[in-house]
This record gives structure tokens, C-alpha cells and sequence, in this order.
């Protein structure tokens, strides 16, 4: 496969789906291959891949330099539990915490981002000896019970309740009203820099800032879900900290091995970790996941892709925006977290999309996602540009 236009080249039937699977959706598509930006049906078809397959390929699929080190790391050593030591597991450690800010030096590795929103609200509880959370209208954390409790959609809540207690949500961007939620039995607040699966909101400016302040004021933490901002999508490593905001844990996933399960969370100084063996995970922090993480890092890093992603989004959201002004009320986010907000319902635009070669996703009714590899090329962004025009004309 060649990066380049996405072309439809055979007219054999694309198969489906999901069969056999509980839970999900079918996209009608049965995808086999993919290279960089793009992917290929069993039917030979390619299409530009603005999903990286819900945000976890920042450099896009089959990056050589991450299959060179998957080889390599799982001919040397691939399972390590993390009661003992590993060479790789102690690089990331050292890697990551500079690279993300140096308050942030202890970490606990897993393997999703549900897992590390879990270990966050357990680490945020036992350190504090506090039971309340506060989480944000809109808040979309993981399915786990745990993450599904501070999770606010009512469809992603209500088949699972009774939910765990001690949970409350506040109007997200609205200080006043998470100052009120906040007393002394609150452990944590939780949220997302740019809320992804709610919509595409971005917190307003100074927002986090000032919640990492009442929170020390309080005794509480600050937990930021970075699991879809993260690893660059917002066009920096971090999408809180950027103004400031000193987060207490940051919860990492998706990005953060281009494609290979981890999770990960970054602790911070005020932060008493757990008593040894009260948590864990099998898997958590294999060195062939470390040593991906680790590869992926550098490479963002060496290529200076977060910086290209801000640097080129602005633009693109302005050229998105005025594909159609007309049935396009906005187009919000930061980086390539873009949600680009219709005046009509978004799955038929969505399909359109698919049938004309390219993958983007809904955050909603009335919003397309857009979580394109940090890779996108200028003619790959013209070519959604001019693909979405042409389908709202
Ligand atoms: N937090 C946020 C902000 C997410 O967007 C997601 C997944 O979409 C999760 C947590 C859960 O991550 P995972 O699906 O890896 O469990």
C-alpha cells in the first residue's frame, strides 16, 4: 500500500462486521491492512483513516521504526511482572518524566485507558483517605465500573447501575459550580482538557488552572484524563499543563504505544501511593509495551510532530469550517482532537464520508470527530477538506 489519494479500485463487495462481538456498532467494513494514514478492506479498497482507529495511532499504522522495535524487544524479552526490575520499563520512567514534567516521576502501567482511570480513582481515594469524586458534565472516562461511575451519559450509565457512591457532576468550564461541589471529603475532580466522546469542548482558558489551585486549597486532587489529548494529539506531549495547570496524576492510554495496549499513570508529589500489592496488573508495564511507549515517544519527539500538528490546525479547522458554512454551525478543539459541529444529524455524513474513502467518527448527534495520525500529510487534509465540502454541497 502507498500513502497518497484513497482510491476505490475493486468493485468486489467490502464483507462486514461485527458478528460474534457483544457491544458494538457495525461500520459495514471488514479492514486487513494498513500503512500510514490509510487502511484497506477485504475488498481491496483504501480509505484515509481520520479515526486512527479512535485516537491510537499517532504515527499512523505500521510505523517502521515501532515494528523494528516490536521484533526486536519481543525476540529479547517480552513479560516482565513489575516486581521485577526491567531496563526498559526504567527508561520510559526516566524518558517520560521529562518529557512530561518532572514533578510527574512515579508511574503505574496498565494496559487500557478505562484501567488507568480506575487506578487513579483508587490511588486518588487511598491517598487522601477521602471517598468523593467530582467529575464534569459531558465526562467520558472508560467502561469500567469505576470510570463508567464518573462517566455522565446517562446510555453509558444507567444498564450497569447501582454505580459506585460518592460520585457528583458539575457543569464542565464552570468554576463557581465546582467550587461549591468541593468540601473537605472530596478526594478528587476529574477531567478531561478537551472533553473527546462528549462533543469536542475545549475547557475554557484558565479553567484548569484554577481548579488545580481549589483543589490544593482543598486538600483534593486534580486527576486529568489526557487518555484522548495526550501523546501530542492536541499538539503538545500534554494538553493541561499547557497553561499552566500542575495536574496531581495524569491518566495516559491510547497514543501512548502507537497502537499497542497501555495505559499509564503519572503521579505527582502530593500524591502517597498505595500500599504495595493493594493494586496492580499481570501485564502492566511488559517491557515490549515500555519499549514501544518508548519508541513512540522519541519519534514524536526527533520529528517534532506535536509542534507540526499545532502548527498546521489552525488552518485546517478554519478550511473545515468553511467547507460548508452553511450546514457547519462550528469546529472546535485543538490539535487534531477536531469536532466539527453540524446543523443536522452527523452518522449520514459520516457514512457519505466512508463511501467516499474516508473514516471519521461521531461524538454525538450532530458532531463528526475527526483523530487523524499526527502524521496527516497537507494533500491528506485537503482531501477531507474537499471530500466533507463536496459532501455537504
Ligand atoms: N478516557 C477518555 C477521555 C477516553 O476517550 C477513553 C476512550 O475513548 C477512555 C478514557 C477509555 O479508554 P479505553 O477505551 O482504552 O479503556
Amino acid at each position: 500500500m502507498g500513502v497518497g489519494r484513497v482510491i476505490h479500485t475493486t468493485t468486489k463487495p467490502p464483507t462486514s462486521d461485527t458478528r460474534g462481538l457483544v457491544g458494538y456498532g457495525s461500520r459495514g467494513l471488514k479492514l486487513v491492512r494498513g500503512y500510514g494514514a490509510e487502511v484497506e478492506d477485504d475488498a481491496e479498497r483504501r480509505y484515509l483513516d481520520c479515526t486512527s482507529m479512535y485516537g491510537v495511532l499517532p504515527l499512523g499504522h505500521a510505523h517502521p521504526e515501532m515494528l523494528h522495535t516490536l521484533r526486536e524487544q519481543s525476540g529479547r524479552l517480552s513479560n516482565c511482572f513489575a516486581s521485577f526490575g526491567n531496563d526498559q520499563r526504567d527508561a520510559l520512567i526516566q524518558e517520560l518524566s521529562a518529557a512530561l514534567a518532572p514533578e510527574l516521576s512515579r508511574f503505574f502501567f496498565c494496559n487500557s485507558g478505562t484501567e488507568a482511570i480506575e487506578a487513579a480513582l483508587k490511588l486518588a481515594r487511598a491517598s487522601t483517605g477521602r471517598r468523593k469524586l467530582i467529575a464534569a458534565s459531558r465526562g467520558f472516562h472508560g467502561r469500567t465500573l469505576g470510570a463508567t461511575s464518573i462517566t455522565h451519559k446517562a446510555a453509558y450509565r444507567q444498564p450497569f447501575m447501582p454505580l459506585i457512591p460518592d460520585v457528583s457532576h458539575v457543569h464542565y468550564g464552570k468554576f463557581e459550580a465546582l467550587a461549591e461541589a468541593m468540601d473537605e471529603h472530596t478526594a478528587a475532580v476529574i477531567l478531561e482538557p478537551v472533553q473527546g466522546e462528549g462533543g469536542v469542548h475545549c475547557a475554557p482558558a484558565g479553567y484548569l488552572r484554577a481548579v488545580s489551585e481549589l483543589c490544593r486549597a482543598h486538600g483534593a486532587l486534580l486527576i486529568l484524563d489526557e487518555v484522548q489529548t495526550g501523546f501530542g494529539r492536541c499538539g503538545s506531549l500534554l494538553a493541561g499543563p499547557a497553561d499552566g495547570t500542575i495536574p496531581d496524576i495524569v491518566c495516559l492510554a491510547k497514543g501512548i504505544a502507537n497502537g499497542f495496549p497501555m495505559g499509564a499513570i503519572a503521579v505527582g508529589p502530593r500524591v502517597n501511593a498505595w500500599p504495595a500489592g493493594s493494586h496492580g496488573s499481570t501485564f502492566g508495564g511488559n517491557p515490549l509495551a515500555c519499549a514501544l511507549a518508548r519508541t513512540c515517544l522519541r519519534t514524536l519527539q526527533d520529528h517534532a510532530i506535536p509542534q507540526s500538528v499545532a502548527a498546521a490546525a489552525p488552518a485546517w479547522h478554519a478550511a473545515l469550517a468553511a467547507a460548508s458554512p452553511e450546514r457547519i454551525r462550528e469546529v472546535r478543539g485543538r490539535g487534531y482532537l477536531i469536532g466539527i459541529q453540524l446543523r443536522e444529524e452527523a452518522a449520514p455524513i459520516q457514512a457519505a464520508m466512508q463511501e467516499r474513502g474516508i473514516l471519521v467518527l461521531c461524538a454525538g448527534r450532530q458532531v463528526l470527530r475527526l483523530l487523524p495520525p499526527l502524521i496527516l500529510n497537507a494533500s491528506q487534509r485537503d482531501r477531507v477538506t474537499e471530500t466533507l465540502a463536496e459532501v455537504l454541497r
